[in-house]
């Protein structure tokens, strides 16, 4: 767990982090949640 180590905290990928909303967690692992966090749209 370094400091500023751009991580997804979900599947610990490294890649484009999605740090909106405080998830940290990678596209992909976004689009999974989108649904649960209410998010609909997203593509
Ligand atoms: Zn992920």
């Amino acid at each position: 767990m370094g400091k500023g180590s751009r991580q997804c905290r979900r599947c610990g990928c490294h890649g484009p982090i999605i740090r909106r909303y405080g998830l940290n967690i990678c596209r992909r692992c976004f689009r999974e949640m989108a649904p649960k966090l209410g998010f609909k749209k997203y593509s």
